[in-house]
């Protein structure tokens, strides 16, 4: 058994109502939100289910050892028998982490398709249990589920030194409500939609961090109001995000959806998307260079000597022939020598585009080689100088798992401010 898998197993066993790793009530005040947001023909369709969603099923993961009538619905089937997914608690890899969520969407999506609805709702309910504790304050610092290296940090206050933070940074009586939020739909095969699923959760797990030091700062100030106000940006984050997971599946399960969010769906730009390279959504040190020292990869921005931010700005061919500069809001700027690779739904998307090429101020005597592949295979490449317009990329990506944008330097390694612009892809 693998360390974490025997982390859980342990965990589990020794604390029935698995106080160590959840949101515990929050799980169903979450849940509860999410669900009051849903459409009404949603709610009919699960019409007897969704109480016992919001108030029982969500906590499965939690309840494997106390629950068995439901505990199999919290099991991949291919695993060995008993072994419960740790992933359902605390964020792996990407990899991992789609694995589990294509897993159990696919299980609540096919139930709801054969009519059981009792079962789709409790594959729903693990769903939601693996979107609310990623979320959880308490569940976002890599390997430091108990904060013991935060509180290095962060020393503790007298009243809280023997206490381990984990329970007191989560939980809480939350008055959750998301009354107003349309859930997104986030696919039409579980496929997308599971991977669309995946970022939101990443959002999700981004606004979580920045709660965890105030509320532990509220804690030893022992300010209630302070830690519920923290937990509550991080909860009604979690609780739209849940919202978009349940009427997505709802969709998918009764094959219905909306032209407008449809239409919506046709392109994806991955800008914004986490790359496999910030394994926990943050670059390593290994992805940092020291030249040029600015070359880590910038969403939106263009760090001029590494620390003054600029918009991305690309030359370009404009329709007269002539070469123009211009503005792009959706875009990375990247060092040289570092791929970033994303994962793509397999089967999804068609066509993969982009404009790459220097920034025209502060490139101007650069070059780069930009390099774009697909599951190791060589798909495009192209040298820019700064000199020169931007280049335009379109790859045929249909068989691709694995995209991956790679920069090499041609030219003098202080001019190498190369971008990638509105990075997309299209069905
Ligand atoms: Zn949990």
């Amino acid at each position: 058994m693998n360390p974490r898998r025997f982390l859980l197993t342990v965990l589990i066993a020794i604390l029935p109502c698995a106080s160590a790793l959840a949101w515990r009530e929050p799980h169903i005040a979450i849940t509860k939100a999410a669900l009051a947001v849903l459409p009404d023909w949603q709610k009919a369709l699960l019409g007897d289910e969704l109480a016992p969603l919001g108030e029982n099923y969500c906590l499965i993961p939690d309840h494997v050892y106390t629950d068995r009538a439901n505990a199999k619905f919290a099991l991949i089937e291919s695993r060995p028998r008993e072994v419960y997914v740790l992933d359902l608690h605390l964020p792996a890899q990407q990899p991992e982490n789609l694995e589990t969520l294509r897993y159990f969407m696919g299980k609540a999506v096919a139930a709801l398709r054969a009519k059981r609805v009792p079962d789709a709702a409790r594959f729903m309910g693990t769903i939601c249990h693996q979107i609310e504790d990623y979320g959880s304050p308490a569940h976002t610092l890599p390997g430091d589920n108990m904060f013991t290296l935060l509180q290095q940090f962060l020393p503790p206050s007298e009243a809280m030194k023997d206490q381990l933070l984990h329970g007191p940074i989560e939980n809480g009586d939350l008055p959750v409500k998301i009354d107003g939020y349309r859930p997104r739909l986030l696919g039409t095969i579980v496929e997308e939609a599971s991977w669309r699923l995946l970022h939101r959760i990443h959002e999700g797990i981004l606004n979580a961090r920045s709660t965890t030091v105030p509320i532990i700062q509220a804690l030893y100030a022992s300010d209630a109001k302070a830690v519920e106000t923290a937990q509550m940006k991080a909860a009604t984050v979690d609780a739209q995000i849940t919202a978009d997971a349940l009427h997505t599946m709802l969709c998918l399960g009764a094959e219905r959806y909306e032209p407008e969010a449809e239409r919506a769906l046709a392109q994806a730009p991955i800008s914004a998307l986490w790359p496999l390279e910030a394994e926990s959504l943050y670059y390593p040190q290994k992805q940092f260079f020291s030249s040029p020292n600015w070359g880590f990869p910038h969403t939106g921005v263009i760090l001029a000597e590494g620390k003054k931010a600029q918009p991305l700005k690309l030359r370009v061919t404009g329709r007269d022939g002539a070469s123009v500069e211009r503005e792009f809001p959706n875009g990375i700027s990247a060092g040289m020598g570092k791929s970033l690779t994303f994962l793509l739904p397999r089967g999804v998307y068609h066509g993969f585009t982009v404009l790459a090429g220097l920034h025209p101020g502060l490139g101007a005597n650069g070059k780069v080689e930009f390099t774009i592949t697909g599951d190791g295979q060589p798909l495009a490449s192209a040298v820019v100088s700064g000199a020169e317009p931007a280049h335009a990329f379109e790859c045929d990506v249909r068989q691709i798992a694995e995209l991956q944008l790679t920069l090499t330097s041609r030219g003098d390694p202080r001019s190498q401010y190369a971008i990638w612009a509105e990075p997309t892809l299209w069905k």
